[in-house]
């Protein structure tokens, strides 16, 4: 049934429109059932208008395979979000709708900061629509084409992203299908998300097909989707490919003059080495890239999460071009070399130290300039300009320009952590380390769950060879970095850090060398500063040392380097093991502790994330099956575990929104009941506000003394909202009633007002005006 007001579909029967709460009945559906002939679905919607009775139109986003995108601000909810209109060709064909209904049910369980959300699949207008979360920013293709291919490091860093969320939709089972620069959104910070999850398999049916609609860009096809053969992760990994491949070289691997000629070169030609086109990319990431593009799936990585272990080790050896801190051996070599080890942690040491001080330089890059962009509109000089000249002086290596833009950036907005962290980095790449300080602590105060300042801190301490700062900020970086291959490197440092602090007497043997090396390494002027953070490096500390089982040590550093394995990898339990037992071997352990608190802090972490991510379904799932109230409980248990969780309360909302006209309408029929059953004043007491209530409560009791018998009705009852919490309800109303003499006469004879505003999940009435018959 059509909503006359906003022109909703609502299931048939319904009695009140389920968007807007209009009164649908079968009279008002007759007249709509007969200009439904002549209205068109929408093609195209106009900037200021709103859509849906919800949605007002603020700009086209852009125009896809399927319809154009809009960027809206849903009224309801208050918030921004993106809309996109199904073409009348696919919105005709039912069939092509319900197979969106359900591929859009799946993907709608994706939870991941790199996938974009979608919402819901509605219809209003005759016109379907998804919509989805926004993303500000610019889609890869476009960046691609602005700026050209990306260096090795910054595609990397964008495919991990992306693999990130591969996986977690793959662990559900949902396979992308459509995988291509377009449909990866790279927001203001520069963070990837995915889009369009799950939509390419609806769409796969005949007649789409063959119009050659869908059928754009065959690029990214594998091999099998040309064959028509079934779609599996591998085949998303084969896409992952062709998109690491155009990232890298600036062009896709297989070009023709026809899609045909396109599609069927992915079945039969062997694509051009990528590094024939770009010979500064590592034969790594080639030998990667031609792995995914495998035509047999089997000889392609079997997993994205295969895939992502070989990017990660790749970014591990990256060359240090990009690096932000000019590379100071010394500073690893005082980690490693210390020769109080046993030879079996050594080689493991020194190699991770080695790539450590690659790595870290390399990855705590700023992320703007591992991006190397910043997608800004074309208005007047605004933050992001100044971020984008920064990016760009900073490319250029012109790092005290690159500070004048960052600083008004920041000026421009204080809370803005890319702009304080940027200017702390020109500082710290111009080497004014005690200059840049404070100002990466301001960039932790603007967000203290960014690990990248703690990093930056940590290397800066490190530098200075103040241990027990940098030990802090490594810690610190630990506690909110993600796990990954990074993750373990600064494990690593914060073991080697934490051994050397450790009292001379706890160690198994007496360290001279140690003590020197970062000294002759690091020359006099950090002097002062050591005086202070003497323990670790105390050349003179010498004290007579107490010997410990020796032949225990070797053990403890494998079972520590296994269990911070563990903990980058993710397993939990085994960290958990492993460092029990290590402080079984040796209580006093400090590293042991740390990482066994952290282990369990990470374990309890995912335990709840996990908790919330399956609130979250079950909630989404009440609500496609209609039961609102349900679905209201479990969103709430999700805000109990996450209090800001922004699905659990849109979902709420959502819910209650349906939910509305059914309880509005229950409420006057209780009204009515009450009149008829003499229960006015407890109803009233229960439904009004106290200041209602009290303006009512004399009326109602002269009323129930004086007519023993009481007849109500009420009629064409309409609901109005205003906003989501408040709403206006007014219905015809007939009372008559038989005085104790057995007279009957009319009561009231009118139309009711009531202004009812909602108190978490029940409506309180707020205002009462009654109008009566005649009246105006
Ligand atoms: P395609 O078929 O090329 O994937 P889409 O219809 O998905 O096209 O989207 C067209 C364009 O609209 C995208 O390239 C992107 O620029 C923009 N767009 C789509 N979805 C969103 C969104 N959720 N947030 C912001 N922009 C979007
Ligand atoms: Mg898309």
């Amino acid at each position: 049934m059509i909503c006359p007001k906003c022109q909703f579909e609502n299931p048939p029967g319904s009695g009140f429109c389920s968007r807007c709460g209009t009164q649908i009945s079968p009279s008002t559906d007759i007249p709509y059932s007969q200009t439904e002939t002549i209205q068109q679905p929408k093609e195209e919607l106009t900037i200021g208008s709103t859509f849906a009775g919800r949605y007002q139109i603020i700009e086209e986003l852009g125009r896809g395979g399927m319809g154009n995108v809009y960027k809206v601000l849903d009224k309801e909810l208050g918030e921004k979000v993106a809309l996109k209109l199904l073409k009348p060709e696919i919105a005709a064909d039912h069939r092509i709708i319900e197979r969106f209904r359900n591929e859009i049910k799946f993907a709608r369980k994706i939870t991941h900061k790199n996938v974009c959300r979608v919402f819901d699949l509605s219809k209003a207008e005759r016109t379907p629509y998804i919509t989805m979360e926004y993303v500000s920013g610019e889609d890869l293709k476009s960046t691609l084409r602005r700026v050209g291919p990306l260096s090795e490091g910054k595609a990397i860093y964008i495919a991990k992203q992306v693999c990130e969320g591969l996986i977690e939709a793959h662990k559900l089972g949902v396979v992308h299908r459509d995988l291509k620069p377009q449909n990866i959104m790279i927001d203001k910070k520069g963070y990837p998300h995915i889009m369009d999850f799950g939509i390419a398999r609806s769409m796969k049916g005949e007649g789409i097909t063959t119009s050659g609609m869908m059928i754009g860009t065959p690029e990214y096809m594998a091999p099998e989707q040309v064959e028509g053969k079934e779609a599996d992760q591998r085949t998303d990994i084969y896409a992952m490919g062709v998109v690491l491949y155009e990232m890298v070289t600036g062009t896709t691997p297989f070009k023709g003059d026809t899609a045909l000629s396109v599609a069927i070169k992915h079945t039969r030609e062997k694509p051009r080495n990528p590094r024939e086109i770009n010979d500064q990319i590592s034969v790594e990431l080639s030998r990667l890239i031609l792995k995914c593009l495998e035509k047999d799936k089997d000889k392609r990585y079997q997993s994205v999460l295969e895939l992502l272990d070989v990017l990660n080790r790749i970014a591990e050896g990256f060359p240090t071009t990009d690096k932000v801190l000019p590379d100071k051996p010394s500073t690893s070599r005082a980690l490693s070399g210390k020769p109080g080890l046993k030879k079996i942690f050594i080689p493991v040491i020194a190699v991770t130290a080695l790539i450590i001080a690659a790595v870290l330089a390399w990855r705590f890059t700023p992320l703007p300039e591992i991006f190397g962009i910043s997608p800004s509109p074309p208005e007047a000089p605004s933050i992001e300009d100044h971020l984008n000249s920064a990016n760009q002086l900073w490319k250029e290596k012109e790092y005290s320009k690159a500070y004048d833009q960052f600083k008004k950036a920041r000026d421009l907005d204080p809370k803005n952590f890319d702009a304080q962290f940027g200017l702390a980095n020109s500082l710290k790449a111009q080497d004014k380390l005690d200059e840049s300080i404070p100002e990466y602590e301001k960039a932790i105060a603007i967000d203290e769950k960014d690990h990248r300042a703690y990093g930056q801190l940590g290397l800066i301490y490190e530098q200075k060879q103040e241990w027990s700062k940098a030990l802090d900020y490594y810690k610190k970086y630990l506690n909110t970095a993600p796990q990954g291959q990074d993750f373990a490197l600064v494990s690593q440092k914060v073991i080697n850090i934490q051994d050397q602090m450790q009292p001379v007497s706890a160690k198994p043997e007496p360290r001279p060398a140690s003590a020197e090396e970062p000294k002759a390494a690091q020359p006099s002027k950090k002097a002062p500063s050591k005086k202070v953070e003497a323990e670790p490096v105390k050349p003179e500390g010498k004290r007579p040392e107490k010997k410990k089982p020796e032949e225990k040590k070797p053990d403890i550093s494998v079972k520590l380097n296994e269990g911070v394995n563990a903990l980058s990898r993710g397993d939990f339990d085994e960290c958990i093991k492993l460092m029990e037992e290590v402080l079984r071997l040796d209580p006093g352990n400090s590293s042991a502790q740390f990482f066994l608190a952290e282990a369990k802090k990470k374990k309890e972490e995912n335990r709840k994330e996990q908790q919330v991510k399956d609130g979250l379904n079950q909630a989404q799932e009440s609500f496609d099956q209609g039961k609102y109230q349900e679905c209201i409980d479990q969103a709430k248990r999700v805000l109990s575990l996450d209090p800001e969780n922004a699905q659990a309360r849109r979902l709420i909302t959502q819910a209650r929104i349906r939910l509305a006209p059914q309880q509005a309408k229950l409420l006057v029929e209780q009204y009515i009941q009450s009149l008829n059953t003499k229960n006015l004043l407890r109803f009233y007491e229960r439904a009004c506000s106290p200041e209602v209530y009290q303006r009512l409560k004399n009326q109602a009791q002269a009323i129930m003394a004086t007519y023993p018998n009481l007849q109500a009705t009420a009629s064409d009852i309409n609901i109005q909202f205003k906003g989501v919490d408040r709403a206006e309800i007014s219905f015809s109303h007939i009372i008559t009633g038989t005085s104790k003499d057995g007279i009957r006469e009319s009561l009231f004879e009118g139309i009711i007002n009531w202004g009812l505003t909602r108190e978490d999940d029940a409506w309180k009435i707020t205002s009462i005006n009654a109008v009566p018959k005649g009246k105006k």
